[in-house]
C-alpha cells in the first residue's frame, strides 16, 4: 500500500504536476481524463465537446419517469444538439425498449458520441447524425417526421448579458455550446416549431432551460401548438426543465 507521504516517482509526478497546471487554467478535469460520467456512463469528452451536467442527469430522469410509454414500448426519442450524446445514451442505456438519434451540427461531437455508442454496447439502438439543427431537420431524419415519442434537448441557451460569466467558468469549452443567441431562444425557436411536426399526436417535448426563460418557452409551446406546457425547478429551486405534449 503506498502512503500520501511516500516519495512518488519521477514520471508520475510530472504526470501529477502537468494536470494541476491544466486544471488551475481551468481545464475541465473530464478533458484531462478524457471521460465524463453521466449517470452511470463514462462518456468520451475531449475539448471541443461540452461537459454534460449534473442537472441534465434530472432532464433524463424526467424523461424516463415522466413519459408512460417510453418504459414499456418501443419509443423513439431525438436528442437535439446531442453534444457528448450524454442524454440519448443514458436514456438507452436504463429503458432497453427505445431507441435514439442524436443531432447535432459538430464532427468532434459525433465521433466522441459515437465512441462512447460503441464502448456502452448501445450502437445499435443509439445513432448520432450530423445536421445543421437551426436549419430543417427533415433531410437528416425525414422519415422520423410524426413518430417520434419524445424529442428532448438541451441546447445553447446562455443569453448575451450572462456569456462572460459563463465563459469566465467554463474558459476551456466550446462557447458555441452556450450561446443561445441575444435573448437565449435562437435554438429553442427552431426546435419547439419542428418538433411539433416530428412528434407523433401525444409524443412529448422536453428541454432544459435557463432561468428566467420559461415564460418565453412556455409561450413558443402556445404558439406552436404544444399541449400542457409547464416548467420544472432544479435542485437550486431556478426553473430548469420545461415540457409540452403535441395534441392527441
Ligand atoms: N448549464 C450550462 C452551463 O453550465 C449551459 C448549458 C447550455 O447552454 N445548454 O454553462
Amino acid at each position: 500500500m503506498s502512503r500520501l507521504s511516500d516519495p512518488c516517482d519521477a514520471p508520475l509526478e510530472d504526470v501529477v504536476r502537468k494536470a494541476a497546471d491544466q486544471l488551475s487554467s481551468g481545464k475541465p478535469a473530464e478533458y484531462i481524463m478524457g471521460r465524463a460520467a453521466f449517470l452511470g456512463l463514462q462518456l468520451h469528452v475531449g475539448p471541443g465537446v461540452f461537459v454534460p451536467r449534473p442537472e441534465t442527469e434530472t432532464l433524463v430522469l424526467l424523461a424516463e419517469q415522466g413519459i408512460p410509454t417510453m418504459r414499456s414500448s418501443e419509443a423513439t426519442v431525438l436528442d437535439v444538439c446531442s453534444g457528448s450524446g450524454a442524454i440519448g445514451l443514458a436514456l438507452a442505456s436504463r429503458l432497453p425498449g427505445i431507441r435514439c438519434i442524436g443531432l447535432d451540427s459538430d464532427a468532434i461531437c459525433i465521433s466522441c458520441a459515437e465512441a462512447s455508442a460503441q464502448e456502452a454496447h448501445l450502437e445499435q439502438r443509439v445513432r448520432f447524425v450530423r445536421a445543421n439543427v437551426l436549419s430543417s431537420w427533415n433531410r437528416a431524419v425525414e422519415d422520423l417526421e410524426g413518430h417520434l415519442d419524445l424529442v428532448v434537448s438541451n441546447p445553447p441557451y446562455v443569453r448575451e448579458e450572462r456569456l462572460a460569466e459563463a465563459c469566465l467558468s467554463s474558459p476551456c469549452e466550446p462557447v458555441q455550446a452556450l450561446y443561445g443567441g441575444p435573448s437565449g431562444l435562437s435554438f429553442y425557436r427552431r426546435i419547439v416549431a419542428q418538433a411539433h411536426d416530428f412528434l407523433r399526436p401525444g409524443g412529448t417535448l422536453l428541454l432544459e432551460i435557463d432561468d428566467g426563460l420559461e415564460d418565453h418557452i412556455l409561450e413558443l409551446f402556445s404558439k406552436y401548438g404544444m399541449e400542457d406546457g409547464h416548467w420544472q425547478p432544479d435542485f437550486q429551486g431556478l426553473p430548469r426543465y420545461a415540457g409540452a405534449h403535441r395534441a392527441r
